[in-house]
């Protein structure tokens, strides 16, 4: 049993791709770590580097304290469970699981002890004389775990190790799975593009794009507390509602979010309002989650009015879209998979809605119209457009709200919407979240 550390850990490929970005971690003995990231991010790469299975470009790896740079793969005492479990087709899952011993020299007598024993531990005690051929998608991952850990190993590595289950026994093998790996008690690095799978299993989670980390935290952190945009549009399902504005100040009055046809107003009472008065005149990505949105009858109290252009019933609740006139995060984008550099998203998210960019024709739609002074959007910081005006846009909306499935609204209705101050999130131009102090002020509570 060990920490881990990588320090500065470096990977670039013959190819010219650098997969790991000076990535710097620490997993603490018996901690179980997420690397979560989407496609193509370098999860795999960390963990082949730690397996000793690739070298370094730079950077170093510590175990128990003491570098393994030079230490050979096989002398890592690292188990690695892949995608793919690699099961041997000829040999019975006893076989499978004693494979690893083989040239470790360990006796007969102890390798079947072994074998029993993580048999036992793992429920696979009445098919050990089976071939892999003849069970179940979760028993094969159960007999690559049980493979994987037979040797006692010091560091454990799992590569996606849900991703081949059918989706109707995933949640069940993931519940067993988050059960066995925090009873192993070693430092575990567990990867996965799902974050379901990552908020379920890890004590903490690091969040990976384009090679680098780019939050560590708790699940609950990365949920609730994310400081970068990339991180608050990957973590959650439904996704953040993430909108472009501008933020206007009124010193001593108010600080206007401005959202396009409609804006939000905090209070200078409220310290978020005084926090933001820096960023006068400066272009923002807003965002809340679904849940932060509350329907109320009350129009005139109300945050948020919205356009319903589509309810999604999801048994105990239902995802209401709806169109308030704003400049949403396209959702080719939300995917976050594409290849682009550094900067380069909240780029496209920051900026004003050209319509040359092909990620943004989405945003091409919203024709900026002068406005009068006495309008609610006088600002003109942001393009404009009245959802009710163009009824017959192809849009699905703009803003997500979840509300329960006996109170959700039809098509076609205005809701008017309060929102929750305390989880409304700002992001300046690089995508870094802006410190806002916390506070419990509804947001149109009185000046
Ligand atoms: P993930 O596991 O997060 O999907 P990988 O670590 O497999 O990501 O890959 C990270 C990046 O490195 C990708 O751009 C991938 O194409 C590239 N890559 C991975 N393995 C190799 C390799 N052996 N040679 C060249 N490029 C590679
Ligand atoms: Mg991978």
């Amino acid at each position: 049993m060990s920490t881990v550390v990588l320090r500065q850990l470096t990977k670039t490929y013959p190819t010219g791709v650098t997969a790991v970005d000076h990535v710097d971690l620490t997993v603490a003995d018996g901690e179980v770590m997420v690397l979560l990231g989407p496609t193509g991010c370098g999860k795999s790469t960390v963990l082949r580097l730690i397996a000793g299975l690739d070298p370094a470009t730079s950077g170093h790896i510590e175990f128990g304290g003491a570098g393994v740079d030079d230490v050979p793969a096989r002398d890592r005492e690292v188990a690695m469970v892949f995608q793919d479990y690699g099961l041997y087709p000829h040999l019975t899952v006893a076989e499978n699981i004693a494979f690893p011993l083989l040239n470790h020299h360990v006796e007969e007598a102890e390798r079947d002890q072994r074998v029993r024993e993580v048999a036992d531990l793992l429920d696979l005690s009445d098919v050990l004389d089976k071939r892999p051929g003849r069970l179940s998608g979760g028993q094969r991952q159960r007999v690559a775990m049980a493979r994987a850990i037979v040797r006692h190993p010091r560091v454990f590595l799992l590569d996606e190790p849900l991703s081949n289950l059918d989706a109707a026994v995933r949640e069940s093998v993931r519940n067993h799975l988050a059960d066995l790996i925090h009873r192993l008690d070693v430092a575990t690095i567990y990867v996965t593009h799902d974050q379901t799978e990552a908020m379920c299993l890890g004590d903490r989670v690091a969040v990976m794009r384009q090679g680098r980390i780019e939050q560590i935290g708790t699940p609950e952190e990365i949920y609730s507390d994310p400081q970068c945009l990339f991180v608050a549009a990957f973590v959650g399902s439904p996704r953040m509602n993430l909108l472009q504005a501008a933020v206007h100040i009124e010193p001593g009055r108010r600080a206007v979010v401005d959202l396009g046809a409609q804006t939000l107003s905090l209070p200078w009472s409220n310290a978020r309002a005084r926090a933001l008065a820096t960023h006068h005149g400066a272009r923002v990505t807003v965002g809340f989650r679904p849940d932060a949105l509350v329907p109320t009858g009350d129009a005139d109290g109300a945050d948020l009015h919205g356009v319903v252009r589509l309810v999604e019933h999801r048994g105990h609740d239902a995802l209401v879209h709806l169109e308030t006139g704003s400049v949403p995060t396209p959702h080719l984008i939300s995917q976050l998979e594409l290849p682009d550099a550094h900067g380069e998203l909240a780029h496209i998210l920051g900026e004003e809605p050209p319509v040359a960019h092909p990620l943004r024709r989405r945003l091409a739609r919203i024709v900026p119209q002068p406005r009068r002074a006495d309008e609610p959007g006088r600002y003109a910081l942001q393009p404009t457009y009245s959802p009710e005006a163009e009824p017959a846009r192809e849009a699905l909306g703009d803003v997500t709200a979840r509300v329960p499935a006996a109170s959700a609204p039809r098509v076609g209705e205005t809701v008017s919407l309060r929102l929750d101050v305390d989880h409304l999130y700002l992001f300046d131009r690089a995508g870094d979240r802006i410190a806002l102090p916390a506070t419990s002020v509804a947001l149109r509570e009185a000046v």
